[in-house]
């Protein structure tokens, strides 16, 4: 992989080959993520997800038919693989991410995406993953799918629960993405603004932020901003 050539200034595909990030959740927000990373030539793809593909996500995910009733992580991860043409090595694991199975999923990863759709699970990856020094991009999108959310979490800094006091309360109940097309907007450019992030972790290239949003509402469109450790988050313990 090492001899492909960089077409880009500052773009190794050899970093990129020697990558692997881990995919937390293979619903709406991350399936766009997994056919993005693959297409550049991620080395290695983990997606983890308990959940089965069902006829209410075909509008806006990355399935067939042929994937009805079958593990979302491992359809996901066959199809990335399909298309992944510099050769990622793509697997799927037909589990939820938590206090079980974070060890062996992260174990040598050098980034992840949380794309899950509840803040305890996204509570439990931020803490696992600052714990073990992996920087993660966080997406969201809103329960009436009018907006979007990517935060970047460093090894240090801020976290999730400093953007978002409810995520560091663990507070709410799961809020999946409406199932209608018109969510595909959003889905599209979290899966943007989480490939220019990863990209910009992988290539050690300086970002000017760590929270991007997006507003179909808006006429501007969206808006990026640089956010800070929040005093007394209960996530990241900051100022405690
Ligand atoms: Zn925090």
């Amino acid at each position: 992989m090492s001899d492909r050539p960089d077409r880009l200034p500052g773009f190794s595909t050899a970093k990129l080959a020697q990558t692997t990030a881990l995919l937390v959740g293979a619903g709406g927000l991350n399936c766009w993520v997994a056919l993005g990373l693959a297409r550049k030539g991620i080395g290695a793809l983990r997606i983890c997800d308990g959940d089965l593909v069902e006829a209410s996500n075909l509008n806006r995910q990355f399935f067939s038919r042929d994937d009805l009733f079958q593990s979302k992580a491992v359809c996901l991860a066959r199809n990335a693989a399909a298309n992944s043409w510099l050769g990622s090595s793509c697997t799927g694991f037909e589990c939820d991410f938590d206090e079980d199975s974070a060890g062996m999923l992260s174990d040598r990863v050098d980034v992840a995406v949380v794309g899950v759709d509840g803040n305890p699970a996204r509570a439990l990856a931020s803490r696992h993953f600052r714990k073990c020094g992996i920087p993660a991009v966080f997406l969201g999108v809103s329960e009436d799918a009018e907006h979007r959310w990517t935060f970047i979490q460093g090894r240090d800094g801020p976290c999730v629960g400093c953007v978002f006091p409810r995520v560091a309360a663990a507070l709410g109940t799961r809020q999946p993405c409406r199932d209608v097309p018109a969510v595909l907007d959003c889905l599209l450019e979290s899966a943007g603004a989480a490939l220019r992030a990863v990209d910009a972790i992988v290539m050690g290239r300086a970002i000017c932020w760590n929270f991007d949003a997006f507003h179909l509402a808006d006429s501007v469109g969206g808006w990026r901003a640089t956010v800070t450790q929040r005093t007394g988050c209960k996530l990241c313990g900051h100022g405690s």
